[in-house]
């Protein structure tokens, strides 16, 4: 069985989290300016990677905190996994935070 470290909990079994898709998407500041296209895009539209993903996850059966995790999609490990606000850690097969302000 997989274990998932939780950032307040530490370790436990992946049975006590659920998972919450994709993870570090904004809400559009301004939502009354959005065309209806820019907010299906926010609302519905979703990376769906071969490899490391950014993921939100609620360890639901412990403390009921949400947390981001680091997921390889092909081998399911989890190579990080930090507090909501906090910034991403540089993990194993992902460039992490430097990765993203550069796009
Ligand atoms: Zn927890």
């Amino acid at each position: 069985m997989l274990q998932i470290h939780c950032p307040w909990c530490g370790p436990r079994a992946e049975l006590e989290f659920t998972c919450g898709g994709e993870g570090g998407i904004a809400r559009p500041l301004d939502t009354a300016s959005l065309s209806d296209a820019q907010w299906g895009d926010y609302v519905f539209m979703r990376k769906n990677p071969k490899g490391v993903h950014h993921e939100q996850w609620r360890h639901s059966s412990g403390c009921g905190r949400w947390f981001n995790a680091l997921r390889d999609t092909v081998n399911y490990r989890i190579h990080a996994t930090w507090r909501i606000g906090e910034p991403m850690p540089v993990a194993e097969g992902h460039a992490g935070a430097a990765a993203r302000s550069a796009a």
